[in-house]
């Protein structure tokens, strides 16, 4: 095999999508498992919806990852790496216009004069004999004295590949053998419009070549274009690389994935808490395995053990739960100081939004990760665990405060009780877990309670919430003088609602 170089070649019209991320890692782990160059390039030729706003995502998202390229645009709007360049087909637009003139002038294409009404009849027409819509040849045979008039009106033509007859085979790295005819191509198709601006179909396949791209490993939704790319890079006297079609992200109910029905934008995934470690060995397994058990693999792992023969033909469902679960897994590896740098900006957030009235120092937090670590199943969850731990005014909801088993009045009497066990029991120096405990449960024996409820209603009361880290850690991060506080606010509550009913 030649030293592989492969690309990345998305167009930046929206915010980095998880599939393109998807299409991006594997082509990153296919060249670094060969010592091979993997090219960013991007496909702005879409001048209307481009944006260098979403380059920067597109950018952003990428380095986050870790997918780093060896050669193309170093940052939004920025400038290129890389012999091959410019890496932005905006700049190119001279060497699509060169091969489109090789291309006419070997009568490889024609100019197209129809007009979008002709064009629409001939669509109708189609459809009302129940054929597929193609293009009809009109313009297909036109002499030079033809064209020549026809540019005397003052019409200019757009150009027109001619698709010869004949079956397109290749062998497809992933699918295997595919032959398709070109007859159900659609019949010639325009690589360069009547205003000069060049196509997809042809820009790829000029890029792609001049380019020196060796392998073409892209979604499945590009399975139909590849024959016309075949075609092309025939045409234009070019090796013609190797194809590998990944399989289609899938919804859960197996429906292609979409907006509507998933989360597509890596960003948000970003601001969620997802970590890039997680994404990376999520998306790894989306549509490929190693063969084997081992599940939890970073970006160098897989890179050494990435090949295309392990990835699979049916399309591969996005299932999230396994890539929370991925991110726990990954969170927990996480060494201390990082975790606690990388969970700085979701405390901010929840701080910015009102959701915490102080910012916990990074001892606070260090002191925090024992019982908070394995727990996270993003970053972004740290509020929802802990962030009580950081409100000044805890509201809680009185209802929830009662356990079902008991009544109001039961409650208040347990939660006082439960104050002065911890009051006199726990001396204000040691507050530690291991002594609340015990009296608790002695207090609840000799009540003949069940433990569940008094911890609820303990749990609730401090924090106002039903599920927290273990009980008596929550109280020892509370600390007594706040933990008794907050049991006779509880208390209190109770009697104003007991006096209210
Ligand atoms: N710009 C195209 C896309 O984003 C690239 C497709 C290809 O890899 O050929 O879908």
């Amino acid at each position: 095999m030649p030293t592989p170089r492969v690309r990345i070649a998305p167009s930046p019209t929206g915010p980095l999508h998880i599939g393109t991320a998807r299409t991006a890692l594997f082509n990153y782990l296919f060249a670094r498992r060969h010592g091979g160059t993997f090219i960013l390039r991007l496909e702005d030729t879409d001048v209307a919806r481009s944006s260098v706003a979403f380059e920067q995502d597109i950018l952003e998202g990428l380095h986050w990852l870790g997918l780093e390229w060896d050669e193309g645009p170093d940052a939004a709007g920025g400038e290129d790496r890389g012999p091959y360049g410019p890496y932005r087909q905006m700049q190119r637009l001279e060497r699509y216009a060169a091969a489109a003139r090789g291309l006419l002038e070997r009568d490889l294409a024609y100019p197209c004069y129809c007009t979008p009404d002709e064009l629409e009849a001939d669509r109708r027409a189609q459809e009302a004999a129940r054929q597929p819509p193609r293009y009809v040849g009109r313009c297909a045979s036109l002499t030079s004295d033809e064209r020549a008039a026809r540019e005397a009106e003052g019409r200019t033509g757009a150009l027109r590949f001619r698709v010869p007859a004949e079956k397109v085979r290749f062998e497809d790295l992933v699918r295997g053998e595919v032959e398709i005819d070109t007859a159900n191509l659609g019949g010639d198709f325009v690589i360069v419009r009547a205003d000069g601006t060049p196509l997809y179909h042809f820009t790829v396949v000029v890029d792609d070549a001049a380019m020196g791209i060796s392998h073409v490993i892209r979604g499945e939704d590009h399975l139909s274009n590849t024959p016309k790319h075949i075609l092309l890079f025939e045409a234009l006297g070019h090796a013609v690389p190797a194809f590998g079609h990944l399989p289609l992200i899938l919804n859960p109910d197996r429906t292609k994935m979409s907006k509507r029905k998933s989360q597509t934008a890596l960003s948000d995934y970003r601001a969620q808490g997802f970590v890039p470690e997680a994404i990376v060995n999520f998306l790894a397994l989306l549509g490929w395995s190693t063969g084997t058990e081992e599940e939890i693999l970073s970006l160098d792992e897989l890179a050494a053990r990435f090949d295309l023969d392990h990835v699979q033909k049916g399309g591969a469902v996005f299932d999230r739960e396994r890539l929370e679960w991925l991110n726990g897994q990954w969170i927990r590896r996480l060494p201390e100081d990082e975790l606690i740098a990388r969970l700085q900006p979701f405390l901010e957030a929840d701080l910015d939004a009102g959701r915490i009235d102080r910012l916990p120092a990074p001892e606070e937090i260090r002191a925090l990760l024992p019982i908070v670590q394995e727990r996270l199943p993003t970053l972004g969850a740290i509020g929802d665990l802990v962030g009580f731990l950081w409100i000044d005014q805890l509201e809680v909801d009185p209802e929830l405060l009662v356990p079902k088993r008991w009544d109001a009045a039961t409650t208040r009497d347990a939660l006082g009780a439960a104050r002065d066990t911890i009051e006199e029991a726990v001396g204000p120096v040691t507050f530690e877990a291991d002594e609340l405990e015990p009296p608790l449960r002695a207090l609840v024996d000799a009540r003949g309670w069940k433990a569940g409820d008094l911890f609820m209603a303990i749990r609730v009361a401090v924090t106002g919430r039903t599920a927290t880290p273990p009980l008596f850690d929550t109280l020892v991060a509370l600390g007594r003088e706040r933990t008794l506080a907050r049991l006779d606010a509880a208390i209190e509550l109770l009697a104003r609602e007991g006096a209210a009913a």
